[in-house]
Formats: C-alpha cells, sequence, structure tokens
C-alpha cells in the first residue's frame, strides 16, 4: 500500500477551496490523501462539515470571534479547532507536503509565505501574493527547495506548455472579457454588484467575478505571469477570448504558439497542481471541437477596462507598486460591494491612489509589503470616501 499524501487547503471554504475538496475526492479522497489542515473564515458550518468528512487533523478559521462556534461545530469530531490570523499562519506551517493556496486577497501571503518557507509544494489560487511580494514569494521557494504550480487557469495553461528549451517570446492570457465586454461606457456605469458578480463562463468567488468584470483579474493575472515565468512586462500580452476555451498561450522565436485548452472548469487546473508531473483524470467534460466550432479573439478595449493601463504603469513604476495597486483595488472592490462606490469609479479609485503614493518605496522585505499595502488602502479609502459622499 503507497503511503498517503499529505495536504493542506487554505481558503478551504471559498469557491478554489470546495473545488480542490471535490478534486481530493475524485483522486481517491481518504485512501488516497491525508489532509493536515482546512481553513475558512466566515463559514463555519461548512468548515466542520469538510473536517469531519475528510477526517482533518486540524480546521482554522481565521476570524478569532469564531473560534467557539468552530470548536462546538467539530465536538466529538477528534478534529483540533484554532482561530485567528496566526493560526491560519501555524496551519500552513504543519508538515503538509502538498498546500492549496487559495485564501482570497493579501490575507493570503503570510499564510502562503510559510508554507514556502518549509519547502512544501505550493499549488497557488492565491494571484495577489505574487501581485504583492513577487520576488519575496519566489525566493523562499527557491531557498528552501519547494515548487510553486499555478492554480490560475491562465497560468496553469501556460505552465503546462512552456517548452523548458526555449524562452517565450510572449505569454498571452485570454481574458474572456466577463460580463460586460460589449457594454457601452454609460451602461457600465450603472451596473450593480449583482450583475457585476455573474460570471459568464466561469463559475467563482464573488470578489474575483467582480474583477473579472473590471478586467482587474486580468490585470493582476498580467503582474502574475511576470513573476512566475520570469518574463519582462512587455512580453506579456491580454487576448479577449468569449469562449475561455483556450486558457493561455506562449509564443517562441520562431513564431509558433503554443496553447492549452479545455472546458472552462478550474478543478482541471487543480487535478494538474495536485497531479504534476502526471495528470490525474476527474472526469471533466471532454471538448466537442465540432460542437464548438469556432473561437473568437478581440483585442480589449483599454477603454472601457482601465485595469490593463493600470497594471502596466504599476509594473513599470516597480518597486511596491503593483502592491499598492493590489490594495488600492481591494479597498475599491469592498466599496463597490458595498454600494458606496460605482463600477467604473473601481479604476478611478486605485488610479488616483496610485498617483498619490507615487513614488512607492521599494519592496525589501515583507513589512514594506504591509507597510505600502497600508498605506494604499488609506489612500484607496480617502476617496472612496469622497466618492460616496
Ligand atoms: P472565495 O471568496 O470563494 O473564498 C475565499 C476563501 O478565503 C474562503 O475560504 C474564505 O473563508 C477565506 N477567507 C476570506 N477572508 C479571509 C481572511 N481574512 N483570512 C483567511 N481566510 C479568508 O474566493 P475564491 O475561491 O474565488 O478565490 C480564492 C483565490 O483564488 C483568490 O486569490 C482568487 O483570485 C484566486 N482564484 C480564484 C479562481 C476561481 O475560480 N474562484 C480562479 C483563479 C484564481 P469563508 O468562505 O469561510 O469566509
Amino acid at each position: 500500500m503507497t503511503a498517503r499524501r499529505s495536504v493542506t487547503v487554505l481558503g478551504a471554504t471559498g469557491s478554489i477551496g470546495r473545488s480542490t475538496l471535490d478534486v481530493l475526492a475524485r483522486l481517491g479522497g481518504r485512501d488516497a490523501f491525508a489532509v493536515e489542515a482546512l481553513t475558512g473564515n466566515g463559514n463555519i458550518a461548512l468548515l466542520a462539515e469538510q473536517a469531519r468528512a475528510l477526517g482533518a487533523r486540524l480546521a482554522v478559521t481565521a476570524d478569532p470571534e469564531r473560534y467557539g462556534d468552530l470548536k462546538a461545530a467539530l465536538a466529538g469530531s477528534g478534529v483540533e479547532a484554532a482561530a485567528g490570523a496566526d493560526a491560519v499562519c501555524e496551519a500552513a506551517a504543519r508538515p503538509a507536503g502538498w498546500v492549496m493556496a487559495a485564501i482570497v486577497g493579501a490575507a493570503g501571503l503570510k499564510p502562503t509565505l510559510e508554507a514556502a518557507r518549509r519547502g512544501a509544494t505550493v499549488a497557488l489560487a492565491n494571484k495577489e501574493c505574487l501581485v504583492c511580494a513577487g520576488p519575496l514569494l519566489l525566493a523562499e521557494i527557491a531557498r528552501a527547495g519547494g515548487r510553486l504550480i499555478p492554480v490560475d487557469s491562465e497560468h496553469s495553461a501556460i505552465f503546462q506548455v512552456l517548452d523548458r528549451h526555449a524562452d517565450p517570446e510572449r505569454i498571452i492570457l485570454t481574458a474572456s472579457g466577463g460580463p460586460f465586454r460589449d457594454w457601452p461606457l454609460e451602461r457600465m456605469a450603472r451596473v450593480t454588484p449583482r450583475e457585476a458578480a455573474t460570471h459568464p463562463n466561469w463559475s467563482m468567488g464573488v470578489k474575483i467575478s467582480i474583477d473579472s468584470a473590471t478586467m482587474f483579474n486580468k490585470a493582476l493575472e498580467m503582474i502574475e505571469a511576470r513573476w512566475l515565468f520570469g518574463v519582462a512586462p512587455e512580453r506579456v500580452e491580454v487576448i479577449v477570448h468569449p469562449q475561455s476555451i483556450i486558457h493561455s498561450m506562449v509564443g517562441y522565436a520562431d513564431g509558433a504558439v503554443l496553447a492549452q485548452l479545455g472546458p472552462p472548469d478550474m478543478r482541471g487546473a487543480i487535478a494538474y497542481a495536485l497531479s504534476w508531473p502526471g495528470r490525474g483524470d476527474v472526469g471533466l467534460e471532454r471538448l466537442d471541437f465540432a460542437r464548438l466550432a469556432r473561437l473568437d479573439f478581440h483585442a480589449p478595449d483599454e477603454t472601457r477596462f482601465p485595469a490593463l493601463r493600470l497594471a502596466r504603469a504599476a509594473m513599470a513604476a516597480g518597486g511596491g507598486a503593483c502592491c499598492a495597486f493590489n490594495a488600492a483595488k481591494e479597498t475599491a472592490l469592498e466599496a463597490f460591494i458595498a454600494g458606496r462606490i460605482g463600477f467604473l469609479d473601481m479604476a478611478r479609485v486605485v488610479e488616483e491612489a496610485l498617483a498619490t503614493l507615487s513614488p512607492v518605496g521599494e519592496v525589501v522585505a515583507l513589512p514594506d509589503v504591509f507597510r505600502i499595502d497600508a498605506a494604499a488602502r488609506r489612500a484607496a479609502a480617502g476617496f472612496c470616501d469622497a466618492l460616496a459622499a
């Protein structure tokens, strides 16, 4: 009998977390995997249910106020309970060989770094880690001899078609264009959070769905790709591909372009990250090319979707500008979800916050990230307040 592989899922109760548990079940469940830790935040009932079902050693909520609820929900299960941001980091530090990093936002950075520090294989869904602290995370992975396997479908695609013997000439990220791909600006100005959270092709968490609608998600992915694949920012391109069948492409010096295709289902990328360097069948639908018949492409409209231009400016500015970009974006997104600012205001807030903070200092160590993150949140909150007044 082969030993069970030990795994931890950070952000187990979220969209990626739930898909990860589904993939674990399809690839052998408790016979194949020993779950070291599962973490969540507000959804205590689901976290406890997941931990019981998988026989996890530890379940952690990031919310310190919910410790009692979690402890009660796990009573008699033998699963240890813990709460608070530090406990999430401790969960990541426990000895699981494979860690899914699927906490949403900059809150995922510290726990992901913990997993990297001890040489784990980190399946990275949380793009904010690379956006805010790309060089720091890559240095930890290299120092500890661990591995980073991308889970974002675009980056998983690129990882799958990278020719290890040739430098990529260009990385081409595909974007669905979101639900407002063809909407005029006047109509986009009136978009509600509920409309923005409904993605045409992918089933995802609320925040990333809204980020897809503004194309801030693609903007973060450009920054993520730059660090993951070690390419200059100007080599990272974006093309709108409404069907989301080509998950991304890599172009080489001879003009050849390699693409990875599949159904728009995150379980494909998660299963790949779990099975690498092999491939695991989790029963995804097979592409039927005759039925697909056509694949469309067009250039993104950066007037209606300024996020891409702003990300390029942040990459060009260097230092902590990408970290500030993400923090301002997260602040504007919260204000939009709360109904305080409009859909188009999100990009305005990010642009104004970046202009106010420029030049953003260098990121040499983790405290720099938190300092820049906090300053950008303050600046963005000020602009949100002014817009909401
Ligand atoms: P969700 O919002 O669905 O889930 C987020 C997870 O993080 C939940 O488990 C949530 O707990 C937990 N969480 C929330 N706040 C905190 C906090 N402060 N500290 C610790 N944990 C917290 O997000 P997604 O699954 O959609 O996305 C997760 C990450 O993966 C993001 O970075 C996203 O950009 C990336 N990603 C997502 C894709 C998708 O298809 N969804 C595709 C590619 C990348 P709870 O629910 O219990 O409150």
